[in-house]
């Protein structure tokens, strides 16, 4: 029998209708013949369209094409290939947030970019130094639409400084920041970073793991954002508005810290329970096993103790050769993880809660067990 090669209709049956889809969008950025779209109004989920194939088919993929399952970070036994290609093996039981060589606190030197910065500016002074320092021609992000009163989060292509700090902070809900892909290609970029949270932070080395051609090759830095959940965007009517009397016009900046921070453009603050918010809880985040963004070269979170400072997981050797470099050049402040250990503790106890998510009829996972087979 000829080697089996899976395609659009495997993806679609066993990652997209089975729950395990997060909607990272990597199956439609490496798809060469255009034929699946993203809904980013409301399901946040790749499709197929109807023309060449119906939704669950494809023409192209019963020719030969497998790119879509080797562009997804869901699809059969991800992890282990990921990790195999990372890393040179799995990860051990205790290795709950993922395999790295070093977990520290830092911060970016430069005022401009830590002040901007959701935390310590971690992830901003790291594109803007490979922007400058010829490591990357542009990174992947997420902006808010428009004037930002919208609270829309979009993916955007940056290049520059400017772009960098117009786009630094956190937003709660969704942005698939792979699709930003085809406007850094038609700008002429050939090294591209990712941002993004686990999810989306997979990406660049499933592809890489599964050879997934020219797409695979040009994502050169991958920076993970921990996570636990994004939000729908009708959070803003329907709880912040609602409930609160908070109109996202208004709102000015916005954080979780055990509870959603808000503060508006007029001064107040704010504070709503994380509890009233998981009524929102996105649909593609309730399989999600990954908090600690396990598969970025370097991952960054805002846990702990310091506010100011952005929890940052070495991983690749790609990523200790870079944050090295920053340090010799004097772009990035660091302290040593042990400053902060209940941050590490916390990042360990909600990658744990993240990896039960993971269902047990789906290929097992550390911390998932397979469902027992009928006897
Ligand atoms: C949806 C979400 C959930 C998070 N949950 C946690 C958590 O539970 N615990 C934790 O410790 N940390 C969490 N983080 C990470 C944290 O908020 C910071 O992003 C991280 O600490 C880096 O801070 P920084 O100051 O170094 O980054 P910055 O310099 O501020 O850079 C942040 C980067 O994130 C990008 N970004 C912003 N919003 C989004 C989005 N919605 N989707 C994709 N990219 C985006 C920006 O474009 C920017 O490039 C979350 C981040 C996001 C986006
Ligand atoms: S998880 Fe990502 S790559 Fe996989 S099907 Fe969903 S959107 Fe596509
Ligand atoms: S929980 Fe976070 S990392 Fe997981 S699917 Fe949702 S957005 Fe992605």
């Amino acid at each position: 029998m000829p080697p089996e090669k899976p395609h659009w209709a495997h993806l679609y049956d066993e990652v997209v209708t089975s729950g395990l889809c997060t909607g990272c969008s990597a199956c439609v950025v490496a798809c060469p013949y255009d034929v699946l779209g993203y809904d980013q109004e409301t399901t946040y989920k790749p499709f197929h369209v109807e023309a060449t194939g119906g939704l669950d088919g494809c023409t192209h993929g019963e020719r030969g094409c497998t790119l879509c399952t080797r562009a997804c970070p869901r699809f059969r036994e991800w992890e282990p290939e990921i990790e195999q290609h990372l890393f040179g093996r799995p990860r051990t039981d205790d290795e709950v947030a993922g395999i790295s060589e070093q977990v520290v606190l830092a911060r970016a030197t430069d005022p401009e970019l830590h002040e901007a910065g959701q935390d310590g500016g971690l992830v901003s002074a790291l594109l803007v130094w490979g922007l400058e320092h010829d490591v990357i021609d542009a990174a992947l992000v997420s902006a808010l639409e428009g004037d930002g009163t919208s609270w829309k989060a979009v993916p955007a292509v940056v290049r520059d400084r400017a772009g960098v700090l117009a786009t630094a902070g956190s937003r709660y809900t969704y942005s698939a920041n792979p699709l930003a892909y085809a406007a850094a290609i038609d700008g002429g970029a050939e090294r591209i970073a990712l941002v993004g949270m686990g999810c989306q932070a997979s990406a660049p080395a499933v592809m890489a793991a599964r050879k997934a051609g020219k797409v695979a090759r040009r994502f050169v830095l991958s920076i993970g954002l921990m996570c636990s959940k994004t939000f729908d965007d009708a959070i803003f009517p329907e709880l912040f508005e609602a409930r609160y009397d908070l109109r996202r016009e208004d709102i000015a900046k916005m954080n979780i810290k055990g509870v959603f921070q808000v503060w508006m453009r007029n001064g107040e603050y704010h504070e709503i329970p994380l509890k009233e918010a998981h009524g929102w809880t996105r649909e593609g985040c309730m399989s999600c096993p990954d908090f600690a963004a396990e598969h970025a070269d370097i991952s960054t979170g805002g846990i702990g103790a310091f506010n100011d400072w952005t929890l940052t997981v070495i991983r690749t050797a790609r990523g200790q050769e870079l944050f090295a470099s920053m340090i010799a050049d004097g772009a990035v402040e660091v302290r040593a993880g042990e400053d902060d250990p209940g941050a590490i503790a916390l990042m360990q106890r909600l990658s744990k809660v993240s990896r039960k998510r993971w269902p047990a009829t789906a290929v097992p996972t550390p911390g998932r067990l397979p469902a027992p087979q009928p006897a």
